[in-house]
């Protein structure tokens, strides 16, 4: 049997929902069945006053960014080390992304870079809370407030995470959340936008089900997306929202069993940190060897690969995207930091039916191949 980092749970009652969706043909992303309830809930994982569902985190990141309505050309703030989900609707929206480099304690976007590199050319900031780690939120939004930026947050691993007791999701004008098989919550494929914006929020829904008329549905009030979420998502949402705080419990359990284990081993790891300021819900253990060569990282995945034990590799920063910037012409001002953390890094299984031993069998191999490099 292979460990895998991570594994889509489904309760039983999800069998019901999903079946009461097929049975009642409540299928579309128009239902009342259980959409209205999935966003009614939902806010209360984002603390904002209002949630619109979509279909993926990608989406979600497209919709916020649209709703801004920025001139083509306008620059973007991005943190450098995501998945590049968070940069592409930046691009192909005909904006111009400039990433910004991470602060190598948490791999979260460096307020003093960003202080470095904004003007008033800027139209915008995306900032992410990577492996359910929330970003250094205080001064991230005063030097937006300074610059008089909106800033749009890159949820997509961290449902539930906490900066300073306040959710993630409300700090900016917008929160996107994912909803893929393996995140905090996964309904196969799905996303959300949290606002507290009233009027954001309706150009977010406009936009999402293709700018329909109010009055008449097919003369438009602008050109939309189709990025609605189905009624069968939704259906597969509520349990997952329902359990979220045990999930989260379940993996910081796991992150504090490895925490203990690798620790002993400080010559050959750079931990996780913890930091009293915020709650990392722990989207998945992230780590760096303190070999910072790609080789070793590379080699130590395929060897526990072998002992069917799943690794993945860290993000590849924006500036490292070679064929991407090629196709936009574009290169991007070099992030030291989050090319280190792309070569070092790597992430360990945490899926919450991991068990006591499996712990102890996955740090047992990784500290045995680790030290067999050197
Ligand atoms: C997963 C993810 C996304 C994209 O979400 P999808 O639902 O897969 O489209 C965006 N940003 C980050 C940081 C992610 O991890």
């Amino acid at each position: 049997m292979k460990i895998q980092v991570s594994s889509p749970i489904v309760y039983p009652i999800d069998f019901l929902r999903v079946g009461r969706a097929l049975l009642t043909r409540e299928m579309s992303g128009y239902s009342k069945q259980y959409l209205p309830k999935f966003e009614a809930e939902f806010r209360e994982v984002s603390g904002t006053k209002f949630v619109s569902a979509v279909n993926s985190g990608t989406s979600a990141i497209y919709l916020a960014l649209a709703a801004l309505n920025l001139p083509k050309g306008t620059k973007v703030a991005v943190s450098s080390y995501t998945n590049m989900a968070t940069f592409f609707p930046v691009l192909q929206l005909g904006l111009v992304p400039v990433p910004v480099d991470i602060e190598l304690k948490n791999y979260n976007m460096s307020h003093l870079d960003l202080e470095k590199i904004l003007d008033s050319s800027f139209g915008a900031i995306i900032v992410v809370h990577i492996f359910g780690n929330p970003a250094q939120m205080d001064h991230i939004m005063k030097i937006a407030d300074r610059f008089n930026l909106p800033v749009i947050e890159d949820c997509a691993e961290a449902h539930g995470a906490q900066f300073q007791g306040k959710s993630v999701g409300s700090f900016g004008i917008a929160g996107c959340f994912s909803f893929y098989a393996n995140k905090l919550i996964g309904m196969g494929e799905g996303g959300a936008i949290s606002t507290n914006d009233e009027n954001f929020n309706s150009k977010v829904n406009d936009l999402r089900s293709l700018g329909f008329g109010k009055i008449n549905k097919f003369l438009h009030d602008s050109d939309g997306y189709n990025f609605r979420m189905t009624n069968i998502q939704a259906a597969l949402g509520l349990s997952q929202i329902a359990k979220l705080n045990l999930v989260i419990q379940k993996k910081k359990d796991i992150a504090l069993a490895y925490n203990k284990i690798l620790e002993q081993n400080s010559a050959l790891f750079k931990l996780p940190t913890i930091a009293k300021d915020r709650e990392n819900v722990v989207w998945m253990y992230h780590l760096a060897l303190i070999c910072g060569h790609s080789k070793c990282r590379d080699h130590v995945i395929n060897e526990m690969g072998k002992k069917r034990i799943e690794l993945r590799p860290g993000f590849i920063p924006y500036s490292d995207q070679g064929k991407v910037l090629l196709k936009f012409k574009t290169n991007a001002r070099i992030t030291p930091n989050a090319s280190k953390a792309g070569a070092s890094t790597f992430y360990l299984p945490t899926g919450t039916k991991l068990k006591k031993h499996q712990i102890k069998l996955i740090t047992n191999s990784l500290v045995g191949i680790v030290e067999s490099l050197h």
